[in-house]
């Protein structure tokens, strides 16, 4: 008897493998670093206005996200209407295929990039069409300009990229602009941006006013610390934010979210100060890398990448021992999330102690 079938591309969707959780020793403090996570958790003030939003929890939660839409436009200085927000910026990834891929349309991504692209790409229908990161882990915009045909519905561009870590330049990102068609959307995926302290990065918000085709997607899973919440936002002209919202799923942002992220937006100085000390650390273990002799791509966000081709699940192996969850990539390379100081301090050691 046969059942009912998904549509072809369901088979084909790529398995999306969450970090790992800390492995449990007796006796040894573990960290899990496989997730590019904050490791500080939610400030008080944010854990109090979730639970004031948990006591109303029998009813739904504003559908239209009305009081964060307000506390988004007044920080960034842009109109409600250009705003979308839903269950994690990754939500937004698989509403804008949905919104602007017809079936065999294509989508442009840097690869290795963010693992959800691919996923999110074939659930749509559509085809994924990777192009290769340059040997230091930077977006090739020439190779990705070159890839695109009369198909491409939109060319995703992650900075800092995950997991390799460097930021696109503003002078990349307006090459690539001048070079693709304005009906073709330009995903610039900030999940990272506040890690950023480099000059000549992108200015996303500068170059979404001048540019219709410009959708930028960001998150208060990471600077802002509430991975566990699900929020996340885009910011893009009122047409492509108003097809996000009309793709959402209804009551996607739970009220509870909603009310941690305002909150968060209120708290902003306090946890920017968790951002700079976050930074300081990816710094000094940049630099303790370099002195180790760790050739790794420079990162502007809160991990960082090793390039180990086949000794990948060796690393990850050494890393559980010393107490550290890393994120493998098969036989590519190992992202860690910089962490509490005293896990930072294990990485250092591992790297000091693998052959490399
Ligand atoms: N974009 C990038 C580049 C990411 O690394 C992540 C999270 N790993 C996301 C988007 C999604 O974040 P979230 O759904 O938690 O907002």
């Amino acid at each position: 008897m046969t059942g009912p079938t998904p549509r072809p591309n369901v088979a084909a969707i790529p398995a999306y493998v969450p970090g790992k959780p800390p492995t449990v020793r007796p006796g040894m403090t573990s960290y899990k670093l496989s997730s590019n996570e904050n490791p500080y958790p939610p400030l008080p003030g944010v854990v109090e206005a979730a639970h004031r939003a948990v006591e109303v929890m029998n009813r739904y939660p504003d559908m239209g996200n009305s009081a964060l839409y307000d506390a988004l436009a007044a920080r960034l200085g842009v109109p409600v209407t250009d705003l979308a927000a839903a269950t994690g910026s990754v939500a937004l990834i698989y509403q804008l295929l949905h919104a602007f891929c017809e079936p065999g349309d294509e989508v442009v991504h840097a690869w290795r990039s963010f693992e959800a692209y691919p996923i999110a790409i074939t659930s749509a229908a559509a085809t994924s069409v990777a192009v290769p990161v340059t040997a230091d882990g930077r977006h090739d915009i020439d190779a990705m300009v070159d890839a695109i045909t009369p198909r491409t519905r939109c060319v995703m561009v992650c900075t800092p990229n995950n997991p390799t870590g460097p930021s696109v330049t503003q002078a990349e990102l307006d090459g690539l602009l001048a070079r693709v068609p304005s009906d073709v959307l330009v995903v610039v995926d900030e999940a990272y941006v506040e890690f950023v302290r480099m000059d000549d990065a992108v200015d996303g918000l500068a170059t979404y006013r001048d540019h219709p085709n410009v959708v930028l997607f960001r998150t208060f899973s990471k600077a802002y610390g509430l991975a566990g919440f699900r929020v996340g936002y885009a910011v893009a002209h009122e047409p492509v934010a108003a097809a996000l919202r009309a793709v959402s799923l209804p009551f996607g942002v739970s009220g509870v979210a909603q009310a941690a992220a305002i909150a968060s937006l209120d708290a902003e100085a306090a946890l920017l100060e968790r951002v700079d000390a976050l930074v300081a650390e990816r710094d000094r273990v940049q630099a303790g890398l370099a002195e180790a002799g760790w050739d790794v791509p420079s990162s502007q966000g809160n991990f960082v990448w090793f390039p180990l081709g086949e000794r990948t699940p060796d690393f990850a192996v050494a890393a559980d021992e010393l107490g550290i969850v890393v994120r493998p990539f098969g036989a590519e390379g190992a992202r860690v999330s910089i962490g509490e100081v005293e896990a930072n301090d294990r990485l250092l050691e591992l790297a000091r102690a693998f052959p490399h």
